[in-house]
């Protein structure tokens, strides 16, 4: 098998360009190759059996070799694997998803526009939301405000979206007319200040931002729920009905982008239910289809849809996989075995909370400064104490990733805060095991870190 390994790591090296990868860094190491999955575990090319932390990139949620997905891809692909929905045309799979999705939805949002990534549908996002603007005769609504440490995806308007200085820097972004404010990360940001006023403070800076570009500019204002890739950011409770307030206040179009929090992993089919938001727009892709084939989309409230629909002449805009007829039938099939395995009842009344009391435990760990959780994701910051963070040049987070894999666990470092994301499907005992894991990681990652 190692000579299998040398082969895959030499062609990889000479020809594969990963995303987010130093690729000189990963040419010294070498790429692990995944060979095999099942359940909530992964295995590598040498046999090592993981437990996947991650659900594979938030994606995996009802975990690997989910027959019935399989089957709902092979079937729809010898039916038709096929068709766009271009030029007055459609497929079943894509008419029965749209409504499937809106049933599952918070009320009023009803239409959904299909793309092939998280990335497509905020691009979409973009381009409908001035397009609304502009069809209601105020064009110069073009104004997008996020937020700093956002992830929004990888495209051009989506890396703008997207508050993550490292990604604009390397490529003159972000594009015009797309502004950023202070995100809700009280243990990096916080100060002397409590929860609560900061959450307050920091929802106040959009309605600063829309005094400052002034409202007859101003578009939308998009966040995630809950901040996935800038380190599973739960913000302060005083923060999302503050937000809601101010969209109201002043009429712009709210983005809840549920890429990663949609489709159950909160509990409820979309964050927007859990805090009470209510969006225009809800970006999504990831869990629609558990991972199993490519599919995002863009659920469009009512208000935003009547005059898309109605006053709207042709949107210029899709993609040739949008509403991929394959993908959708995994899709309808996600939410089929969802409901039928009442999948987020079990999320939400035991393993969530079974998972809740355990982490929150971890902080009584010396390595950690504090635990996050909301649903099933969750966060640790790794510190000396409190709020005090290890020098940079440590790399605890990242000593603590390659340890993790050592464990038999995937955890993500997002900088030296240490974050899962486990399939839906983890029941109490693998919960046990998970969390075993990851304290001895923990153990090893504090033996590593003194002998330093
Ligand atoms: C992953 C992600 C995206 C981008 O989705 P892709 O399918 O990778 O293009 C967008 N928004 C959020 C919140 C994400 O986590």
């Amino acid at each position: 098998m190692k000579k299998e390994l040398n082969n895959w790591q030499t062609m990889d090296s000479n020809h594969f360009l990963h995303p987010f990868t130093d690729h000189h860094d990963l040419s010294k190491k070498g790429t692990r190759v995944i060979t095999k999955g099942d359940g909530i575990y992964i295995w590598d090319s040498e046999g090592n059996k993981i437990l996947d932390g991650m659900s594979g990139l938030w994606c995996v949620s009802l975990g690997y070799g989910n027959d019935e997905l399989i089957q709902a891809a092979y079937d729809q692909m010898k039916e038709l694997p096929y068709y766009n929905s271009f030029f007055q045309c459609a497929h079943p799979p894509a008419i029965e998803l749209s409504q499937k999705i809106s049933d599952i939805a918070p009320d009023s949002l009803n239409h959904i526009f299909f793309t092939g990534s998280g990335s497509e549908a905020n691009d979409t996002m973009v381009r409908m939301a001035r397009r609304y603007w502009q069809l209601q005769g105020k064009p110069d609504k073009q104004i997008i405000i996020s937020r700093k440490n956002a992830y929004h995806g990888s495209t051009v308007a989506a890396a703008s979206l997207g508050g993550m200085s490292g990604m604009h820097e390397q490529g003159g972004l972000p594009i015009p007319n797309i502004h950023h404010i202070a995100q809700p990360y009280w243990f990096e940001e916080g100060g002397d200040l409590d929860q609560d006023s900061f959450g307050l403070n920091v929802a106040q800076e959009l309605e600063k931002a829309i005094e400052h570009y002034g409202i007859e500019n101003i578009a939308a204002f998009i966040a995630e729920p809950i901040q996935g890739a800038g380190g599973v950011i739960v913000p302060p409770e005083t923060y999302w009905p503050e937000i809601q307030r101010i969209c109201d206040q002043h009429e712009i179009l709210l983005v809840a982008d549920e890429v990663i929090t949609g489709f159950g992993r909160m509990g409820d089919w979309f964050a927007s239910e859990t805090y009470n938001l209510k969006p225009d727009f809800i970006p999504f892709a990831k869990g629609v289809t558990s991972g199993y084939l490519p599919l995002g989309g863009l659920l469009v409230s009512d208000r935003v849809a009547d005059v898309i629909i109605s006053k709207g002449g042709e949107f210029t805009h899709g993609f040739t996989y949008s509403g991929h007829p394959a993908a959708c039938a995994v899709a309808i099939a996600t939410i089929n075995f969802i409901e039928r395995e009442t999948i987020l009842a079990t999320v939400k009344d035991q393993t969530a909370p079974y998972l809740k009391k355990q982490w929150e435990s971890l902080i009584n760990h010396d390595l950690v400064g504090e635990t996050r959780i909301k649903g099933m994701v969750a966060a640790i910051e790794l510190s000396k104490e409190g709020r005090e963070r290890y020098a940079a040049t440590i790399g605890v987070g990242s000593i603590c990733r390659d340890l993790a894999m050592d464990h038999g666990v995937v955890l993500r470092a997002v900088g030296d805060t240490m974050i899962i994301a486990p399939p839906l499907i983890i029941n109490a005992q693998q919960i046990d095991e998970l969390m075993d894991k990851i304290k001895n990681t923990l153990d090893a990652t504090l033996k590593t870190i003194q002998s330093l």
